[in-house]
């Protein structure tokens, strides 16, 4: 198993299947950045069985999980014949904005994904359309949760709060779900990238969140590395992404692969480490854990902690992988 300067292994893969997305929500691809943006071409983006290559060649150095996100990974194409190539004995989760998940949901089922996170801003229609800068509806995505939840998904619910566009959502959204098995989880709006006019006001903090909940009960973490600092509300779990007001670098386990190719050993690195040339000039399964060995065992990442002291160029999160 390999572990990094600051003694983290290596559990968590999250790929990004496609830097590509069928939303342009303003604190991620805000239109005006993206109207001239060079998406990836598809020769430039890992095939299934190069990425599975990596996935295999991460399981003796103590990969256990993969999340599959992007961009929004339900456009890559045939994404359940690649769920049905990865080892099944891998937690496999996706991240997806939900748009197309009542459709997908049987066949991401059938194909092996076990857990689906599932992107919902608000339930409004005016909010919802305003923050993921789209046409399309909030009923879209809420059809898509149900139908994860009946063919046995387990679901959890994500939510972003931006000061002055959603505080409302969250007695909205945590309601809404109450008594239900879908865990919902309110994320601190993140500095990740260049475009999304980040500020430190437009962060609510998950204190300042939960004082607009009630009848909150703190519960202990589920495992080393979770990042959601977990609540009851009655039955009903409530996780809050604090990666601002309460950084969680310390046991961070995640590592990313961009659509093109290149590992990420953080999410707020410039650089990425090329794995998709050495894939390309035939490396084995044994060559790139080897790789990856020496580019994980010598992380020291540890952005969101020092935020404010160290300028980093920071790469889109659409392209890394949320
Ligand atoms: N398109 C998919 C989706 O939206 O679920 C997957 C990719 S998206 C980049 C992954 C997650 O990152 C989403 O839950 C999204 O809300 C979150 N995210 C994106 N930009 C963020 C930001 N600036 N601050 C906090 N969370 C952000
Ligand atoms: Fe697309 Fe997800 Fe980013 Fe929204 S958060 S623009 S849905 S990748
Ligand atoms: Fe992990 Fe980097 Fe986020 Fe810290 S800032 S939790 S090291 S991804």
């Amino acid at each position: 198993m390999v572990r990094d300067l600051r003694n983290r292994p290596l559990r968590d893969l999250r790929i990004s299947l496609t830097d590509r997305c069928n939303m342009r929500c303003r604190y991620c691809m805000p239109r005006e950045h993206f109207k001239s943006h060079e998406f990836l071409e598809k020769d430039q983006i890992l095939s299934y069985e190069e990425l599975l290559l990596i996935v295999e060649s991460m399981i003796p150095l103590g990969l256990t999980k993969v999340r599959l996100t992007g961009g929004e990974p339900l456009l890559r194409k045939d994404v359940c014949s690649f769920i049905e190539m990865l080892p099944q004995h891998l937690d496999i989760a996706m991240t997806t904005n939900g748009i197309l998940l009542e459709r997908y949901a049987q066949r991401l089922r059938d194909a092996g994904l076990n857990r689906v996170t599932v992107s919902l801003d608000a339930l409004d229609i005016e909010t919802f359309q305003a923050m993921g800068d789209t046409s399309e509806k909030p009923e879209t995505v809420l059809r898509g949760i149900e139908a994860a939840r009946l063919v046995g998904l387990s679901v959890k619910v994500n939510t972003v709060i931006r000061a002055g566009y959603n505080e409302h959502s969250i007695e909205k959204i945590s309601d809404r779900f109450l008594g239900t098995d879908v865990v919902v989880r309110f994320i601190e709006f993140m500095d990740v990238g260049a475009t999304n006019s980040w500020d430190d006001l437009d962060v609510i903090t998950g204190e300042m969140m939960r004082t607009m909940l009630s009848d909150l009960e703190e519960v202990d973490a589920n495992h080393v590395g979770e990042v959601a600092n977990r609540y009851k509300r009655g039955n009903q779990e409530i996780g809050f992404i604090e990666s601002i007001s309460k950084p969680f670098c310390g046991d961070c386990n995640r590592a990313r692969i961009s659509a093109d190719g290149s590992l990420y050993t953080c999410l707020f690195t410039s650089k990425g480490n090329d794995l998709k040339s050495l894939i390309r000039m035939n490396a084995t399964k044994d060559n790139l854990a080897d790789a990856i060995t020496n580019i994980w065992s010598k992380r020291d990442d540890a952005y969101s902690q020092n935020r404010g002291k160290i300028e980093t160029e920071k790469v889109e999160m659409s392209f890394i992988g949320g």
